[in-house]
């Protein structure tokens, strides 16, 4: 991880899923770049659950008490559920100091203006929106933040770009919400897909651990072909896809249950709940 000369402490106001992933990504950046101590970025983790800061990766200091989080950060990352984020700007506006600490959030649906509002004048903030799968350092990542400052893109790439090889600005806000549609709920429907076609192998005689391993290289493979090949999803299904084949066929089921709209309604659907989060 780039260390930013401001950016050497980062605090996690949360210790959920999120939380977790992001504490586990830094933390095994600083020991995969064998950083020395003075050069590793700390990081901190503060909620009410006690259980819950036990399970987080032993360099990772936690406390139950926020205000003790932001005292020894730099960075502040809220990684609490939306409906409990101005409660917890609320507690610890006091402690923000607006020449030391940059706030972040990934919060699904909270504006920066919700932030501005409650956080003293001038605080820099940042609004991200990651997924869970920084936690295995393939995560997909998107930013906003008013205004062009570099130094805030700089920070969020240090922190983010280590654990997840898409961290992108955004410069239209309300992409945001479109990006947790796509990208932060995302995971959950790629799995449910890969459940599906596990449940499907299983009906043929699979066995359920022979059929996970299937379907879930099936989909790497499908990421990996896009990713190498930089041919589009649409060029790749028509390769592999042989007049009158078997492909032809299970496409043709996918077209009747209209599987496609289904997908643009889920994200869309996803993306309107953003609406009533904030
Ligand atoms: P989670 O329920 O796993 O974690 C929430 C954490 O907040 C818990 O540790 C809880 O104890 C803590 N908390 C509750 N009240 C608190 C308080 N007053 N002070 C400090 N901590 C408090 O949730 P999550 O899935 O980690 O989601 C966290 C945020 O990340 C949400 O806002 C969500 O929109 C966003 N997000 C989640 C995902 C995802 O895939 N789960 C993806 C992108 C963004």
């Amino acid at each position: 991880m780039q260390s930013l000369p401001r950016m050497r402490s980062v605090g996690l106001i949360g210790a959920g899923k999120m939380a977790k992933a992001i504490a586990n990504g830094i933390l095994s950046t600083n020991r995969a770049a064998e950083l020395s101590r003075d050069k590793s970025i700390k990081v901190m983790a503060s909620c009410p659950r006690e259980e819950l800061l036990r399970a987080l990766p032993d360099d990772c200091r936690s406390t139950t008490n926020n205000l003790e989080t932001v005292e020894n950060s730099d960075l502040i990352i809220i990684a609490v559920k939306p409906d409990v984020v101005r409660s917890v700007l609320d507690e610890i506006c006091p402690k923000i100091d607006p020449k030391k600490h940059v706030v972040m959030s990934i919060a699904a649906g909270v504006t920066v203006s919700t932030f501005e509002e409650a956080l003293p004048a001038g605080t820099n903030i940042v609004r991200v929106m990651p997924n869970i799968a920084c936690e295995v350092r393939e995560g997909a990542t998107v930013y906003y933040t008013r205004g062009e400052s570099n130094e805030l893109g700089q920070i969020t790439q240090a922190v983010f770009a280590p654990i997840s090889p898409i961290c992108q600005r955004i410069l239209d806000e309300k992409l945001m919400d479109a990006a947790t549609a796509l990208s932060g709920s995302g995971t959950a429907y790629v799995l449910y897909i890969i459940e599906a076609l596990v449940d499907a192998g299983v009906r043929q005689g699979f066995s359920r651990e022979v059929a996970l391993r299937l379907a879930t290289q099936t989909v790497q493979g499908a990421a990996r072909l896009i990713h190498d090949s930089g041919r589009s999803p649409t060029e790749l299904k028509d390769y592999v896809t042989s007049p009158g084949g078997t492909t032809s066929e299970g496409l043709f089921v996918l077209e009747k249950y209209a599987v496609k709209s289904a997908i643009h309604d889920a994200v869309h659907s996803a993306r309107k709940k953003s609406d009533v989060l904030r």
